[in-house]
């Protein structure tokens, strides 16, 4: 096959393979935001055998032999040669996993999801626990025939953040635990922050008119996305000309439908931002959950919570509540600068969020290497609540149940929320020293040049290049905890009248 031809045969196989996929995003967005209760049973076939068509399809011979003869004609180095590299990647991945252990493994998901659900209400470890185990078990099965030779929990990693290793991460996790224990018992000396000025009435219909002129002001393009409501947020990309956001809020408080917002908008325009012409290309996705974070946090919390930001935004937050037409910005931001030890993951604050997370890669690197079972993991989760945060669960429910990721065996997941944080302040950082007058910008609405930047160090590159090249080519060095910590350090010491380190 000639060059021409056999990519033009490439780019039809994968098209469909995206299509498969966007119906599959589009059927899950409608099922958490629109969905009847009784849709569950139907909505559920329909995903196994999209699930299923696509499987057929990635590990199809016909696309093998393409990718083979593609690999023959493209130039090493290439756009076509980093096409097929990805191409094999998630063929390669799909293949190794034999269908009866990927059947087997859907089955204990949604059994297991169910079996959670019921256990997290009742406080109920041990009846989750044969589910758990069970789900380990297949885990450990799906790593050994991904990585026959290797360390399973790479294996595992590697469905959510290509390339990243245990022996990476380790590092950087001893380096946060370090420098952010002592960090946050300090700030529990300092005191309480005063956070009445985030608090008040905040109806629901201004809170997401607020949301969404927030959402529009940095970028978020309404003709290629919307916003629903949801149970839980999230953002669901279908098409760089379809991406859709979703929210809650609560009435008392601004914050949690505000930043709520503002993250998955950072989400949106990275998924806005992919390259249309490569939509239905290999390399027309986003590269990792790590990167993807990296976007949404940037957004929420290196833009949204700064000063120069709040400048511009509590005008319009005091036209839409009358309630805190006093406010200004300097008694706001304390309260947007929490360092509170906490026990649930997803109302943790910015200076404490990475020790959930290292408490559960602790766990889960444990789990795959030998040496934890699952009987063990109620008391070790609280004993290392205990030993990161100083305080311990009063029940299973607010500890070692409280997250939905191991009941949809998703191991290896939760270090990608904290590489996100890692890159979006070193990503900032860089945007700061190369985009002149950013937060001069910010103070008066001018949001755009960010995005501008992001658009073409991140987002204009889809999946070309693995995110530890992408951060060190956007930043010029690789990826490290400094600029996070500088970051954090700096806020908290402010907020709490600490000493600068
Ligand atoms: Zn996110």
């Amino acid at each position: 096959m000639s060059e021409n031809r056999c990519f033009d045969r490439l780019y039809a196989l994968w098209g469909e393979i995206k299509d498969l996929e966007s119906a599959a995003a589009l059927a899950e967005w409608d099922q958490e935001t629109m969905m009847p209760p009784r849709g569950v049973e139907g909505r559920s076939r329909v995903a196994a055998t999209l699930a299923g068509v696509r499987h057929a399809r990635l590990t199809a011979p016909e696309l093998a032999d393409v990718l083979a003869a593609c690999a023959e004609s493209a130039e090493p180095g290439s756009l076509e040669a980093a096409q097929v590299a990805e191409a094999r990647r998630q063929v390669d991945r799909a293949t190794r996993i034999p269908p009866s252990l990927a059947t087997a493994l859907a089955r204990a998901r949604s059994t297991g999801v169910a079996a959670w659900q019921e256990a997290r209400e009742q406080r109920d470890f041990q009846s989750f626990a044969p589910h758990l185990s069970r789900i380990v078990e297949l885990k450990r099965r799906e790593a050994a025939a991904l990585a026959p030779d290797g360390r399973p929990y790479d294996a595992l990693l590697d469905e959510f953040e290509p390339g990243i290793t245990e022996e990476e991460l380790a590092p950087l996790f001893t380096t946060l635990r370090r420098e952010l224990t002592p960090l946050i018992q300090a700030a529990a000396g300092a005191g309480e922050v005063d956070e009445s000025p985030a608090r008040g009435s905040f109806p629901a219909e201004d809170q997401r008119r607020l949301g969404m002129r927030v959402a529009e002001a940095v970028g978020f393009d309404f003709e290629a996305g919307r916003l629903d409501r949801s149970t839980h947020p999230f953002c669901q990309g279908i098409h760089p000309g379809d991406v859709r956001i979703t929210w809650r809020w609560q009435e008392d408080d601004f914050r949690p439908a505000f930043f709520g917002i503002l993250h998955e908008t950072g989400h949106a325009l990275y998924e806005q931002g992919l390259p249309e012409a490569w939509s239905r290309t290999p390399l027309g996705s986003a590269i990792s959950l790590g990167l993807h974070e990296s976007q949404s946090r940037l957004w929420e919390n290196q833009v949204g919570r700064s000063k120069a930001f709040w400048r511009w935004a509590l005008p319009l937050l005091a036209e839409l509540f009358p309630g805190v037409r006093e406010l200004t910005v300097e008694r706001l931001w304390p309260a947007l600068h929490t360092a509170r030890p906490s026990l649930i993951r997803v109302e943790a604050d910015e200076a404490t969020y990475n020790l959930h997370v290292v408490i559960r890669f602790e766990i889960e690197r444990r789990l795959f290497a030998g040496g934890l079972e699952v009987d063990e993991l109620p008391a070790r989760w609280d004993d290392l609540y205990e030993e990161l945060m100083g305080i311990r669960p009063d029940h299973a429910g607010e500890g070692v149940l409280q997250d939905i990721h191991w009941a949809m065996a998703s191991f290896g997941y939760f270090p990608t929320y904290t590489l996100g944080t890692l890159a979006s302040a070193q990503l900032f950082a860089a945007a700061r020293r190369e985009v002149e007058g950013l937060e001069e910008g910010f103070a008066a609405g001018e949001l755009r040049p960010l995005l501008a930047w992001l658009r073409e160090k991140v987002h204009r590159h889809g999946a070309r290049y693995r995110a530890a090249e992408l951060i060190q080519r956007a930043t010029g060095k690789p990826l490290g905890p400094e600029d996070f910590l500088a970051y954090v350090k700096d806020v908290t010491a402010e907020v709490y009248g600490l000493p600068k380190v």
